[in-house]
């Protein structure tokens, strides 16, 4: 059994845990968590989550930062005022980082869902 419960069962499960942070900047204060998940239930948080979300490269973002990842809204002359983070580690593989850049709306729905709290 896993020494953890898995965030998303809510329960030990059999074999070992992997995780995954999610932080949002929000001005200068950011809302973070890191979730400990079974391998299934990753899988299903990148699915939800990330599939719109860009992976990390050293080249940095080569999308234009005015457009909501989430709703695809466009600001112009500014960017979206919430960038994101996400680093995934599965079992076996390099840590993985991705980034969003997130709308007031999309990014209180990301904050609810995910129960994202003031980085302490
Ligand atoms: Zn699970
Ligand atoms: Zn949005």
């Amino acid at each position: 059994m896993s020494r953890y419960p898995c965030d998303l069962h809510g329960s030990r499960v059999a074999g070992p845990l992997e995780s995954i942070r999610f932080t949002a900047m929000h001005g200068a204060t950011s809302v973070t968590r890191r979730l400990r998940v079974c391998p299934s239930h990753h899988q299903e948080l990148r699915r939800q989550y990330l599939g719109e979300w860009e992976l990390a490269t050293e080249a940095g973002p080569s999308r234009p930062i005015n457009v909501c990842t989430s709703c695809k809204q466009t600001a112009t002359n500014r960017a979206m005022p919430h960038p994101t983070y996400a680093y995934s580690y599965q079992r076996g593989l390099d840590p993985e980082e991705y980034w969003g850049n997130y709308c007031d709306d999309c990014l209180e729905l990301l904050v609810g869902q995910l129960k994202l709290e003031p980085d302490s």
